[in-house]
């Protein structure tokens, strides 16, 4: 994992770990943290995993803004309509919503986490979420099986 580069998501540049203070980064609990900053953009960093290696991919204010609405009004959306009817399922339906969404984008399950989209991908998410129901989103689990490594 540490051999392979950590790339911005907005520009593909990469990136260099520094503090956060360092980075721009205004929460204060990420000031004194490591995180993955990009050597170009402005104010574009992800945080820093335990292992070293980055928390989704680094991107600047309106890419991680982007997300965090994608999250908050379509994928929180979807789990809370799951919750309603199963109120332990949060980790399922969070599994169901990521899974769906990957496939509606085409791009494998890694890729397609929130935390590693640029703004035109989070655009295409945003569409892809955006008129389904966790109704079809469970239709998705149970008529799609991707292929697992044994
Ligand atoms: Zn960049």
């Amino acid at each position: 994992m540490s051999a392979l580069g950590i790339y911005c998501a907005d520009c593909g540049t990469e990136c260099e770990r520094i503090t956060g203070r360092e980075a721009g980064a205004r929460e204060p609990d990420l000031l004194d943290a490591q995180v993955w900053a990009c050597t170009v953009c402005p104010e574009a960093w992800a945080p820093c995993a335990a292992d070293g290696s980055a928390i989704g991919l680094p991107a600047g204010e309106k890419t991680r803004e982007a997300r965090a609405m994608l999250r908050e009004r379509q994928v929180e959306r979807l789990i809370g309509e799951a919750l309603r009817h199963c109120p332990n399922g949060r980790t399922i339906a969070g599994e169901r919503v990521a899974s769906f969404l990957a496939h509606a984008l085409r791009l494998p399950a890694t890729e397609a986490a929130i935390d590693c989209l640029n703004l035109e991908w989070c655009r295409h998410a945003w569409r892809a979420l955006q008129g389904a129901s966790y109704a079809d989103v469970t239709k998705h689990a149970q008529t799609y099986r991707p292929r697992k490594a044994a």
